[in-house]
């Protein structure tokens, strides 16, 4: 038959480009990488052949197969399972799938910085191109269950790889290493040791559900003793293919857990916290889960995979188990075993179980209640986790109402008290001042502008500390939760101001005399500026800018609008309110010149470049720029 060569897919070529000239320390990990496909693969026969019984495929002795030449320095993994055809050889081999790695590789790829590559291998995994870290040849021979040949693939890892159809393939895959030489200063071992092997399988895949098995050649005990006398052994089980989840607690160590979600992960980062429940009674069910130390490139894009495992006694089921989970917490990656559901179940089935919405909803209180102890006992943990996860995290604050509380003591918001500790709404609280009776926030696009946006001026100068909201998330959820431990949500940028600290009751009678002083002004400008805004009023959250815009407290926010706009949604403008600050001069000046001259073409002039100035400074877009620059110039070049 024909050998064709094909080309790797261009971040492919760029990502076996870094595995190759990897100084990824810990390269034993290759192994693991193939007995979780080889694994994997078995899975999904034995579901296959459940579904389809016309498969044809022999399931009685599914299982993993390790064969070392120490001569020929070959390492094969061989597995029975599910196989790959001609076509899903060039796609799952020849391709990155995962978009967000393939993303990040292209980012890297000018990069030519080794730390920054051993970053992304680290994290990321590069699942079997791992194995030309310790080989420069690379033979799989496989052949898809209920197909009748086989494919041959072969890859140096450089540029190309090549493809032949072979007739006589055993049904599943196999993977055949040519090692490179051992190199212990470059942690390359003998691969081909069985004591290595045994160890290597014991320390990574232990916990497979499948048995991993190893023939190691028995010498004969000839007289000579040269060895001659060999002969091939029993084949010897490495794995115990307990899991991890029916064993006592102490049983497991912290390694094997954390084994077990690489395995499912596909990440080659230790979690950040694994947690264990157990459910007795009618409904019987184990739970073993993890939060992981960082956020998948691809966790906002459409289709992510939950990471929820379905197992029924001990059985692989399901994989991306979308019932078992709520999309606010689909970072979670872990295995859940049900004592009772049958081994065909269906993702139909399992979305109007009550049972399964039952365990979602404990499994979702488990994970909540396990970030809160990580806030209290391990801050620098709960602070990565909500570096990484915060995001998604405040999604549940609109659609999981029964734990909406739960979510709010576990999540921590940046604020105007510290420049980098983010506080949680409990902290807000105890700092709150005297006769402060609401927790105030500001949304916007970033740190900086919602920092310096005018609203903020008054809080700053009475020592009010605000929220600085700018996750595009935050925009909706401030208006979807009515408070925490009875202390309404409010925005800086909305409503009234009512700081109703003593001395502005004080100076009552002074405001109203101001009031009286403005009336025309105010009610002028309103007129003036109809078309914009539907008010103009005097401000007492002013103290340094002329003048804000601030909206009805009932009223959506500017970003909001946009936001709705963006997903293609009607959303009529609504008009907002601009605020002026008596005690700046410019506003002071105004009034007079409108006392004296009543209307003309200058004082319009000026209340439109207030508007402007006003939603520039909370960081909005003007409706024409170009206006506004030519009416500033002209009055620059007056003043020159
Ligand atoms: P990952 O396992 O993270 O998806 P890999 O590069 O390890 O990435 O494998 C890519 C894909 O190739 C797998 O998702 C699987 O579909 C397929 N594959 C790999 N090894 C095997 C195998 N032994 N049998 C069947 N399919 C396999």
């Amino acid at each position: 038959m024909s050998t064709e060569t094909f080309e790797f897919q261009v971040e492919a070529r760029q990502l076996l480009q870094m595995v190759i000239h990897s100084i990824y320390s810990n390269k034993d990990v290759f192994l693991r990488e193939l007995v979780s496909n080889a694994s994997d693969a078995l899975d999904k026969l034995r579901l296959e052949a459940l579904r389809d019984d016309s498969l044809g495929a022999d399931v009685s002795d599914l299982h993993i197969d390790i064969e070392a030449d120490q001569e020929a320095r070959t390492l094969t993994v061989r597995d029975n399972g599910i196989g790959m055809s001609y076509d899903e050889v060039i796609q799952l081999i020849g391709t990155i799938a995962n978009s967000g790695t393939a993303k990040f590789v292209r980012e890297l790829k000018g990069a030519k910085d080794t730390a920054a590559a051993e970053g992304l291998i680290g994290q990321f995994g590069v699942g079997f191109y791992a194995s030309f870290m310790v080989a420069d040849e690379v033979v799989l021979l496989t052949r898809r269950a209920g197909e009748s040949e086989g494919t041959r693939w072969s890859s140096s890892g450089e540029a190309t790889y090549t493809l032949e159809t072979v007739a006589d393939a055993p049904q599943g895959t196999s993977v055949t290493l040519h090692l490179r030489p051992v190199d212990t200063e470059d942690q390359l071992h003998d691969y081909t040791s069985p004591w290595k092997i045994r160890e290597i399988v014991k320390r990574y895949s232990d916990f497979i559900t499948w048995p991993v098995r190893m023939t190691t050649p028995t010498t004969a005990m000839t007289e000579d003793g040269d060895g001659d006398g060999e002969a091939a052994g029993e084949p010897e089980t490495l794995n115990s293919m307990k899991a991890l989840w029916a064993r006592s607690r102490d049983e497991v160590s912290e390694s094997e857990y954390h084994e077990l979600y690489k395995h499912i992960s596909h990440d080659w980062t230790d979690p950040l916290e694994t947690v264990r429940l157990q459910a007795e009674g009618t409904f019987e069910y184990q739970a073993l889960l993890f939060l992981p130390a960082h956020a998948p490139h691809d966790l906002f894009t459409q289709g992510y995979k939950r990471g929820i495992q379905l197992y029924v006694k001990r059985v692989f089921v399901m994989d991306d188990c979308e019932a078992l989970m709520p999309p606010y917490l689909r970072f979670v990656k872990g295995v859940v075993d049900a004592q009772d559901l049958s081994l065909n179940v269906s993702r139909e089935i399992l979305q109007q179980d009550r049972q399964i919405e039952l365990m979602r909803r404990r499994l979702a209180k488990k994970v909540l209640s396990t970030v809160k102890d990580l806030m209290t006992g391990s801050p620098e943990r709960y602070a990565t986790f909500w570096r990484e996860f915060g995001r998604v995290l405040k999604e549940g604050l609109l659609s999981d109402f029964e734990n909406r509380d739960a979510i709010l003591a576990v999540s921590s918001f940046a604020s105007t008290h510290d420049q980098d500790e983010p506080t949680t709404l409990k902290q807000y609280v105890e700092r709150m001042k005297d006769g402060q009776e609401h927790i105030y926030y500001l949304t916007g696009e970033s740190r900086q502008t919602v920092e310096n946006s005018p609203h903020m001026e008054a809080f700053k100068a009475k020592g009010i500390e605000v929220l600085l909201l700018t996750d595009p998330i935050d925009e909706l959820w401030v208006d979807a939760v009515p408070g925490f431990e009875g202390k309404q949500l409010r925005s800086v940028a909305k409503g009234e101001l009512a700081l109703g600290d003593e001395a502005e009751k004080e100076d009552g009678a002074e405001r109203e005399k101001r009031q009286e002083e403005y009336a025309a002004l105010l009610t002028w400008m309103t007129e003036r500026l109809g078309e914009d805004v539907k008010e103009v009023r005097l401000s007492s959250r002013l103290t340094v800018s002329p003048a804000c815009i601030v909206s009805d407290a009932h009223e959506m926010s500017p970003a909001l609008e946009n936001m709705y706009r963006a997903m293609g949604q009607d959303v009529p403008r609504s008009k907002r309110i601009l605020e002026l600050n008596p005690g700046h001069p410019l506003v002071g000046g105004l009034n007079r010149a409108h006392t004296e001259r009543a209307d003309d073409q200058s004082l319009a002039e000026t209340a439109e470049l207030l508007y402007g100035m006003a939603l520039l400074a909370e960081g909005g877009q003007l409706d024409e720029p170009a206006r506004f620059i030519k009416l500033m110039a002209d009055r620059l070049e007056r003043a020159l």
